[in-house]
């Protein structure tokens, strides 16, 4: 039966920040009977800058489980695990289970799926308060609204997670990560035949890059029509350094990520050169053929807990970990699976429910930021990756757990009441 509140009305909830994580939250608390509206910074679709993702159990799940959508339709396999140095010898391999999906082609599909009447566009939250009964919402419009909960997924630069925890911020991690994809059809054959079905690493001394294929801007799986996406992290010293790349092309400073298209140029030749000089062809086949490399600024955030009253904070907003575990976006839909699982196992009781999930999912994020900075630091600074360390694989839970076609379904959280 869906939810009511004390006078048989439906009960609303707010969803602040429309991406990854906000969509999955919106679809499955709307499936459990709450009225859901969704409200998003950004006054135009989330087009144009997404690259790849691993495709964890946790970030298909609802499209496999509530859709007419097929994996094979939505991801690339990739069968084998390489590793390599800068002269291109091979240093370890094995065969693994991953998937990789387009951001952009999940972003549209979660979208398709909640439809537009209820997503609001060009609504950033100011601030929010909240007593026993509900939470008032401001937005920055001037536009605002009472609901019964309140969920944050605007991201690593959340306002919500700001107004909970002021102290709470992100950190430099010491690097950046170069992105960016290139048409299969403008890569020589010769890369092509070595690269295919693989997902390759090159580790260089203070660095590494790897490189696997997503589908196509248009969605298409097939060969021919993917794209080959890379991401490689380099170090680069906080202060002017930084500021100084992440300058755009006009002049204005972007803390967190630069676009496709607004790198400066001589970031890009030098990115390039750099490229021709310490990868092997396998990687720079594919930098050197990216028309516009984007930046994303690697950074940690770790926030207390994850809910406060009727207030949660949810996907990158409350824990951003560095992408080598290639689980942020599957943490985000995890996030958002096991609060509509937990809210269902609570019967509504959302001060239970929220305080139950806050401590199962706090645990989730900080083991996984931990994780990721480990492997981060090992790679950048400590140089002590040892190929082959399974410790190395990606993973949300544990490494590993993204091969999501070889292992058994996760088992469900056995709720309780927290003490
Ligand atoms: C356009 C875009 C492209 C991305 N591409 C990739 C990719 O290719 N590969 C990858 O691994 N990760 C990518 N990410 C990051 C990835 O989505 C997240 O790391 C992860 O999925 C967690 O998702 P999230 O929903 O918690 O946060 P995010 O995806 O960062 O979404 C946060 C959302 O909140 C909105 N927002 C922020 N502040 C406010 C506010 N005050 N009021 C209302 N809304 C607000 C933002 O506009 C954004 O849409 C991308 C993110 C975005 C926004």
């Amino acid at each position: 039966m869906a939810p009511r509140d004390r006078s048989g009305g439906m009960l609303r909830v707010a969803v602040v920040g429309g991406s990854m994580g906000g969509l999955t939250a919106a679809l499955l608390l709307r499936d459990l009977g709450y009225g859901v509206d969704v409200f998003e910074r950004s006054p135009v679709d989330l087009t144009g800058f997404g690259a790849g993702i691993v495709a964890h159990e946790a970030s298909v799940r609802y499209f496999v489980g509530r859709t007419t959508m097929s994996l094979d339709t939505m991801t690339v396999p990739v069968g084998r695990y390489r590793l390599l140095d800068g002269s291109g010898a091979l240093l370890f391999e094995e065969p693994v289970a991953y998937r990789f999906a387009a951001w952009g082609s999940l972003y549209r599909a979660l979208l398709a799926e909640f439809g537009r009447e209820r997503y609001f566009q060009g609504m950033a939250l100011a601030g929010f308060s909240q007593d026993e009964r509900g939470v008032d919402i401001r937005f920055a419009s001037g536009k605002d609204g009472r609901y019964d909960l309140l969920v944050l997924a605007d991201g690593i630069q959340s306002t919500g997670r700001r107004r909970l925890f002021p102290g709470v911020e992100p950190v430099y991690s010491g690097y950046v990560a170069w992105r960016g994809t290139v048409a299969e059809r403008d890569l020589p054959a010769r890369v092509l035949e070595r690269i295919d079905g693989t997902l390759t690493y090159v580790l260089v001394p203070h660095s590494h890059i790897l490189v696997y294929p997503i589908p196509g801007a248009d969605g298409r799986v097939d060969r021919g029509h993917r794209l080959w996406n890379f991401v490689w992290y380099r170090n680069v010293e906080k202060g002017d350094p930084l500021d100084e790349l992440m300058t755009d092309c006009d002049g204005f400073p972007h803390p967190v990520s630069l676009r496709p298209g607004r790198v400066q140029d001589r970031y890009v030749r030098e990115l390039k050169d750099l490229a021709t000089e310490c990868l092997p062809e396998e990687a720079v086949a594919v930098v050197a053929a990216t028309e516009h490399p984007f930046i994303q600024v690697v950074m940690d955030v770790a926030s207390p807990r994850m809910a406060v009253g009727r207030v949660c904070l949810l996907g990158d907003a409350a824990f951003a970990a560095r992408p080598h575990a290639a689980a942020g976006t599957a943490k985000a839909a995890e996030n958002a699976w096991l609060l509509a699982e937990a809210i269902e196992a609570f019967a509504g009781d959302l001060s239970s429910a929220l305080a139950a999930w806050s401590d199962h999912q706090t645990a989730l994020g900080a083991n996984l930021v931990a994780r990721a900075r480990h492997i981060g630091e090992g790679s950048q600074f400590r140089c002590d990756w040892r190929p082959g360390d399974p410790g190395l694989r990606f993973g949300l839970y544990e490494p590993g757990d993204s091969s999501i076609w070889t292992r058994s379904p996760r088992s469900r959280v056995v709720w309780r009441r927290p003490s």
